[in-house]
């Protein structure tokens, strides 16, 4: 069975699915894999090094022919004409805010599954790529808003006089905003969080940084998969609130509030900026679903009233090394679930449904949708 790894076509893609360390592996259980020409070169990892791991290197057009799974970081919507039946395709492929690009894929009979389904048990954290990725979000939105910042973040005492540290506040605390407070404190600034989710308070804590008490009421704001729950316009109006005086006491404000499958709440308006200090710096790392910030433009950098806003759709795409060997090892542990000890009947690909895993990442099958939240979507997008 061939797996194939094409170049990734996403606008501003760097990243690669596989990366040669992963190559013996998957050829140590039968599988042959053949990578796009330059696929990895722009995550640092050359197509020398690939066929040194023991993969075979070609054309686009011959690694979506030849490939009975198609390994991907992003599944692109204009590519499910290059699919065929039976096909297998794992990647990120936004099913519940592009619903129809899954559609496609469905038509053209392939077999896809969604990284970002995976759901959050034990089990299946070596494959959670979604967790994988934020932690280099939040460490890479530190990294953009202190070169972005007039000042430094750590406190200095020299003989030139003694630098304060920076004042760094992150709004929601999941896998990246605790990446973000983390590496905001290695860098020495004085860290404030908050989440509605009361649950994080000892996490925030216990990384060093001051939980900012918010009066809300906040004791259904968490689901059962640990994910926040959507609150209503009244809700987010008093967070805003709330939030207006630390908003703008501090340097750096990173905003990773997001509720899957809806857009991102608005907690920073256009006043809340115009209250900060000029020179401070807010990064949006919730910029590809909608932003938290009324000014937040996705990829542009906007100054308004001298505060710079950031709003990065991908930046795991921008330390894309890493996130390579991360996404690798998440993809390739998932494929291997996938497989299980019979090699999925030797590829026949008779997928045991009755795992969780399996179940809850599968989108299409035999030329249909199968997920059941994407169904929804389709149809009330139908009837709308
Ligand atoms: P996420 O990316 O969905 O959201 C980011 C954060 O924003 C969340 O912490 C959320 O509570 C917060 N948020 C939403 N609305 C907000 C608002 N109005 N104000 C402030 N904050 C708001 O979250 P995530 O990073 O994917 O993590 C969600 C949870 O899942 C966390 O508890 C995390 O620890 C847990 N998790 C579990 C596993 C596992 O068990 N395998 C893996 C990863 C994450």
């Amino acid at each position: 069975m061939k797996v194939g790894v094409p170049r990734e076509s996403w606008p501003g893609e760097n990243r690669v699915a596989l990366i040669p360390s992963a190559i013996p592996g998957l050829t140590k259980a039968g599988l042959d894999v053949v990578v796009e020409r330059d696929a990895g070169a722009r995550a640092g990892f050359t197509s020398a090094a690939f066929e040194r791991a023991g993969a075979s290197i070609a054309g686009r057009d011959e690694v979506f022919a030849a490939a009975d799974i198609l390994l991907q970081v992003r599944s692109v919507p204009a590519e499910a004409g290059r699919l065929r039946r039976g096909q297998v395709v794992i990647g990120f492929a936004d099913p519940l805010g592009s619903p129809d690009a899954v559609e496609a894929i469905g038509r053209a009979g392939a077999m896809a599954f969604s990284m970002e389904l995976m759901p959050r048990i034990t089990r299946a954290q070596s494959m959670d790529a979604l967790s994988s990725m934020a932690t280099i979000s939040g460490y890479k939105a530190v990294i953009m808003a202190a070169d972005h910042l007039p000042r430094m973040f750590p406190m200095l005492m020299t003989a030139a006089g003694t630098i304060t540290a920076a004042k760094v506040f992150v709004v929601g605390a999941g896998v990246a905003g605790l990446q973000a407070i983390a590496q905001a404190k290695r860098l020495g600034a004085k860290v404030e969080a908050y989440d509605i989710r009361p649950a994080v308070k000892e996490e925030i804590q216990s990384l060093g940084a001051r939980f900012v008490e918010i009066p809300l009421e906040t004791t259904d704001a968490q689901d059962k998969g640990g994910y926040a729950k959507a609150q209503d316009e009244s809700f987010y109006r008093r967070q805003r609130e709330m939030m207006l005086k630390v908003v703008a006491g501090s340097d750096v404000v990173i905003t990773t509030a997001v509720v899957p499958g809806k857009k991102a709440p608005t907690l920073v308006t256009r006043e809340m900026v115009e209250g900060m200090a000029p020179g401070s710096v807010l990064v949006d790392l919730a910029a590809e679903r909608g932003g938290n910030c009324e000014l937040t433009r996705a990829d542009q950098v906007i100054v308004h009233n001298g505060v710079t806003i950031l709003g990065p759709s991908n930046p795991p795409a921008l330390v894309p090394y890493h996130a390579s060997q991360m996404y690798s090892k998440n993809i390739t542990t998932f494929l291997t679930h996938l497989l299980g000890k019979d090699g999925a009947k030797k590829a026949g690909l008779e997928l045991d449904l009755s795992d969780e895993i399996t179940r809850d990442t599968l989108l299409t099958r035999d030329g249909e949708v199968v997920h059941t939240r994407v169904k929804q979507l389709l149809a009330a997008g139908a009837r709308a």
